[in-house]
Order: structure tokens, then sequence, then C-alpha cells
């Protein structure tokens, strides 16, 4: 007998529910956009245990006739599409009508809705995908639905929600990637019985960046706009002092629709190129509008993926708008910006936005500045279009995105050592898995006693080191040491080597009980999105134990009470914002373990010397002289190489003595 049998509808539908409803914000994304589609101009979002309970979306826009009502419900079933030939013309942002028949599969929805001209509305209750009647109300032009036990049918799929803050902070980004679209619209969201964020229609998308990321970042912005054929690019690109430490802080909109998009984040990543440190991501808001037969949206469940026609001619038109604009500004000025140009003034939705002369005067320009000679000779003028040379799209590398750390880098052309401890060839394997006794707390950030009595292991790597003589390294382009050893010599990058000492010594502190935190003298509030907040503060334990004290202080505020010691200098917003990111960007939430070791590459990450700076003859001193710590027996952190090895052999048949 056979074994395949047709599904039933019900199995069907929920099939079909299961990809676009994954969670309390793919809901309101959708209703966000059934509103937007409607022409709305003001939409109020409610949600209630991170939506998990209730979501409520009331819109302004044109509303249903009571004989359409239970249609919108029905699968497949929509105003925005008649033929197959008009899914290459979508110029909605949805069209595949499936989205309120899925979310009332899954859900308690009552919908109520009124058309400008009708004397009355109508309702209708559909709960796990059985449908009322349709029945008169009464209400203001414009719909609202109310979503009410997402899942309640379906309770193993209940089960895979987060936390209620966490399903907020999701529900916060669903509403802020529309917020950011659709400046005009006045929109409103409610969370736990308070308003989170009231946003009058804006004029410029500035505005709505302001409030969504902060008044630094908003000035820092620089306006980008090009226009090819029927192209047409614009936006704003933020200030490479601006950065992140994931693609979290870049938003793509198509035709007006967030999406995502690898290659174009990419291009995104090689225009900044040069312009931000290792493991940092550009800010950008980017919006690309193009004849909807240029770009299939049709290819994703959540319509979150879009494919575009000629993809490697849209890559470079990124790459070079956003480049020109670097090489047309004046990157370095922007700190002396007068308070007076205030750089986030009104200014109007859209493509017309602000003129580029407005923007340049928001950054104090004043031309011919060292940093826009670096920039210009790190991208002539005259070779801007020969960007053939960069990955086409669909470059397997993508930008750093959810990789917490720095990306690998591009494979070492000499053979490396991955262990620093190799550069001492001869240290007994006991020497690399005990540390010398030397290691205290307080010795976490490159001291000058370079002249200290070595402990024995050291002393050993410090024979073959120097042969004599104090220990000495010439630092190169304020980023490398080089130095000789015995068999030849070794060239270390001089962050990677104090990221990792300052990890093993944390790691050290924390066996022994505890990292030295600094208690601030006046707690300081830092404000987050509610997103982020939720998940620092769900991991508010962990972070206590490497020595960083917060709580919630009202709204989307945490208050810092304390940090790790060696973070001192590091701002607390930012450090927090970072965290915020490393935890979101993770698939899994962490084990308990995994989280500590993440949390300390990331304080080790911070504390630690940069690329770029100088050091005195006695800080390379100190930090040679704990290069002990690193052991074998723990990987660099990013799997980066610490040291590159040049035997005197090698060498010698380099230049050809042998
Ligand atoms: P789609 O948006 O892909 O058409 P939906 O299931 O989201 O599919 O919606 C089905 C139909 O219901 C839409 O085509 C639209 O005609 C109508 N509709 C849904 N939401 C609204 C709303 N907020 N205002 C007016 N009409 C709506
Ligand atoms: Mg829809």
């Amino acid at each position: 007998m056979g074994i395949i049998r047709r599904l039933s509808p019900a199995v069907i539908n929920q099939i079909a529910a299961g990809e676009v409803v994954e969670r309390p914000a793919s809901v309101v994304k959708e209703l966000l956009e059934n509103a937007i589609d409607a022409g709305a101009t003001r939409i109020d979002v409610t949600v209630e245990r991170g939506g998990k309970d209730l979501i409520r979306v009331a819109d302004d826009g044109k509303g249903m006739a009571p004989e359409d009502l239970p249609l919108a419900f029905q699968p497949h079933a929509t105003s925005k599409l008649a033929e197959a030939d008009d899914l290459f013309r979508i110029a909605t942002l949805g069209f595949r009508g499936e989205a309120l028949a899925a979310i009332a599969e899954v859900a308690k929805v009552r919908c109520q809705t009124r058309r400008a001209d009708a004397a009355e509305g109508s309702e209708l209750v559909v709960e796990g995908g059985v449908s009322g009647e349709v029945q008169t109300c009464g209400g203001p032009p414009g719909t609202v639905i109310e979503v009410r036990n997402l899942f309640f049918n379906t309770p193993v799929r209940r089960t895979f929600l987060k936390s209620d803050s966490t399903e907020a902070g999701h529900v916060a980004d669903a509403f802020w990637r529309v917020a950011l679209a659709q400046p005009t619209v006045h929109l409103t969201y409610r969370s736990g019985g308070k308003v989170v964020h009231d946003l009058p229609a804006a004029t410029g998308v500035k505005d709505r960046i302001a409030v969504a990321l902060g008044n630094e970042l908003a000035d820092s912005l620089l306006w980008i706009e090009s226009r090819v054929d029927t192209t047409h690019l614009w936006g704003y690109v933020a200030h490479p002092s601006q950065s992140r430490s994931s693609s979290k802080g870049q938003y793509l909109f198509v035709g007006g629709r967030y999406v995502r998009d690898r290659s174009l984040g990419h291009a995104l990543s090689e225009a900044y190129r040069g312009l931000l440190m290792v493991g940092r991501a550009p800010v950008a808001f980017l919006h690309l509008d193009l004849p909807p037969e240029e770009v299939d949206v049709n290819i994703h469940p959540a319509k979150i993926e879009v494919r575009f026609r000629d993809s490697q001619r849209i890559y470079s038109l990124l790459l070079s708008t956003v480049r020109q604009t670097f090489l047309a500004s004046d990157l370095h000025a922007r700190l002396q910006a007068p308070a007076s140009t205030s750089a986030h003034a009104a200014s109007p939705a859209g493509p017309s936005e602000p003129n580029r002369d407005d923007t340049r005067g928001g950054f104090g320009l004043s031309e011919g500045t060292s940093q826009r000679q670096e920039v210009a000779t790190w991208f002539p003028p005259g070779t801007t279009p020969g960007f053939q040379t960069y990955p086409a799209p669909g470059y397997a590398g993508g930008p750093a995105s959810s990789d917490w750390g720095r990306p690998l880098p591009s494979g070492p052309s000499r053979a490396w050592n991955p262990s620093f401890d190799e550069f001492a060839p001869v240290a007994s394997a006991d020497s690399r898995v005990s540390p010398p006794p030397t290691v205290e707390p307080e010795d976490v950030s490159p001291h000058p006693e370079a002249d200290a009595p070595a402990t024995a292991p050291a002393s050993v790597a410090e024979a073959v080191l120097t042969r004599g003589g104090p220990l000495k390294a010439l630092q190169v382009h304020d980023s490398y040491l080089v130095a000789e050893t015995n068999d030849g010599m070794v060239v270390i990058d001089q962050h990677a080597l104090h990221e990792r000492i300052l990890y093993e010594e944390l790691r050290l502190r924390m066996e022994r009980g505890g990292v030295e935190s600094q208690r601030l003298l006046v707690p300081e509030p830092v404000d987050l999105t509610a997103a982020e907040a939720a998940v620092v503060l769900e991991q508010r334990e962990a972070l206590a134990r490497l020595g960083l004290e917060i709580e919630p202080f009202g709204g989307d505020t945490v208050l810092v009470a304390s940090v790790p010691a060696m973070l001192k200098g590091v701002a607390a917003d930012r450090l927090l914002r970072d965290l915020a990111e490393h935890f979101r960007s993770e698939p899994l939430p962490p084990s308990r373990d995994k989280l500590l070791e993440d949390l300390l590459h990331m304080v080790a990450c911070k504390a630690a010397v940069k690329a770029g700076q100088r050091l005195s003859p006695d800080e390379i001193g100190a930090l040679l002289e704990r290069r002990h710590l690193v052991s074998n027996s723990h990987h660099c952190p990013h799997g980066r190489p610490t040291a590159l090895i040049f035997t005197k052999a090698e060498l010698e048949r380099q230049f050809g003595r042998i």
C-alpha cells in the first residue's frame, strides 16, 4: 500500500503559517506593512508580554469593505496582485495574500475596519483559522487588528519563544525598520502599558535616526545620493567614528522595504575599508529605488531578501557612491563642527533630503586637511570607477556582521605560527602550562618595569629572542613589533599579542575568584533601545562576574554601577551597546561558560593596545615580557596569529644566499 497522502488543509495552513509567523515580531511586521500599503498616515502598535499575549495595530488607512473582510483572511487572497505577471511589478509591501490567513491560523484575531465613505464599520473574529460572521461596529475610518495568544493552538511553537523582554526587543526592531523607512508616518509603540515611542511625522529620515540611535550618531551622518538611469540610491552613512561591532546598524531599504543583503553589506564594508578598525562595522541607512521589474521580491518567505536583476551594477553603485562621498568630505573636521550648525535640522523626507553642501557645512569642512589627503591616497579619484577589481556580489566573505570578533585576515603569505609560544621554540612544555608567579592582578596594562627581573620561563624565551642584552623590538607602522630571534626574526602584531595576554590574565583571575571592578562615583545611566536593554539585562549576572554591574533604570535606560577595572577608559554606553550586539548576534543562547569566555575576549580586546597606537620602548618591553602568558593551550581569540616568524634560513633563501 502506498505511503504518500495529501495533507489536510489544516496542516497545509499551519505549515504556511510557520513560514510567515516565526515570532510576535513577524506579526507586527506584516500588520505594519498592511497599514502602510493601506496608505496610513498614523499607526499605533501595542504589545503585551512582548507580543505573546497581545499585538494590536491600528491604522487610519483606507480600510476594507464588509464583503472583503472574510476574504482578507483567506490564504492567497489579496487586493495587490491579479495575475502572474504582476509579480514582477510589485509596488506594495505585501502581495502574497497570506499574512492575515497565516496569523489567524495560529492566534485569536479580531479585525475592525471601516472605509472612509462607509456609514459604519465591520468586524470579524478568526480563531485558529476558524472564522466567525462579519458584524457591524463603530469606530473611525481605518483598520484595527488585534492578535491575542499567539501560538495558542501550537504549544510547541510557543515554547520556542524567548523571554517577554527579548520578544519585545524583536518587536521594537520590526517597528524601527518601518519607522526608518517611512518617516512621514506618525508611529507610536506601546509595550507593557507604557508609550515607548511616539514618533510624529518627521520631515526627514535624519530626525527619525536621531530618535532611534541618538543625536551623536545623527550629527555624524553624511548624505549620499546617486542616480544612474532608473536606479536611485540615497540615504545616509555614518562617520567612521560611529562604527558598531556588528552590522546591526545597517539598514537597507529597497523600494521602502527593509531587506538584508550580504553582497551590498559587503560593498558597504569595502567602502569603509581603511577607515574603520578591524572588527568594526559601519552604520548606514540606505534607500535603493529602482523599477519593480529590476528586482524580484518574491524569493523569501518573510520577504526580507530580494534578488536584483543586475546585482553587480548595484554593488558597484553603492561602493562608488559611498567612496566618492568620503572623498568629497573632510572626515577629519567633524570634531570641530560648530555647535550652531545642527546637522539634524529639519530636512525634507525622501530623496530630496538635504543638499550636499548642508551636510558638508555641518561637518565644519575645511579643505585639504591631512585626513582628506589620506583618504585621497587610499582611493585616488582617477581610479574611482575602477571598482571591478573588488569582489563581485555573492562574494563569500561578506561583512563582519554577526561575527563578534574581527574577520579572519587574508592568509599570511609567510609561514606563521598559530601560537605565540612558538617564537620561543626551546621553552619547555612545562613553562607553557604553568604561568609564572609574577602575574599579579594589578599587572594589567603595559607597565614601565621593562628591566624587572624575568622569571624562569620568560628568561628562557628571552634568551632565544634577544641573545643577551635588554629586550628590544622595533615598532613599525605603530602596529607591529619586529624582534630578532636566535633563529631569524619575528614580527608581532601588538594588538593581537596584548589581547591574548590580557585574556590569559583575566582568565586566571576569574579562576582565582574575580575580576577587579571599578565602582563609578556616580552610576551612569545609558539609554539603549528596548532590544539592547533587554538582552544586556538578561545577562546581568554573567556581566557582574566580570565586574560590570548594571541595573534597570526605567524605560530602556540601564544604570551602570561599576565597570571592569581594565575598561575604565571605555565609554559605558559603547560597551553596553557592543555587548548587546554581541548577545543578539549569537544564534543560540550561549552556555554559561561560552558566555563568560566571550566576555573575557571582549574585555581583553577592548583593553588591549590598538593597531596604530605608538608605544614607548618601556611599553614594548613590558608587552614582550608578558608574552609567556600566551600558552599553546588557548587559541587566539579570533583565530589570528599573533606573530609571524621568518627564519634565518628562509631569509637567506629569499635573498639568494643559499
Ligand atoms: P497581502 O498584504 O499580501 O495582500 P494580507 O494577508 O496581509 O496579504 O492581507 C490581505 C488583504 O487584506 C490585503 O491585500 C488588503 O486588501 C487587506 N488588508 C489587510 N490589512 C489591511 C489594512 N490594515 N487596511 C486595509 N486593508 C487591509
Ligand atoms: Mg500583507
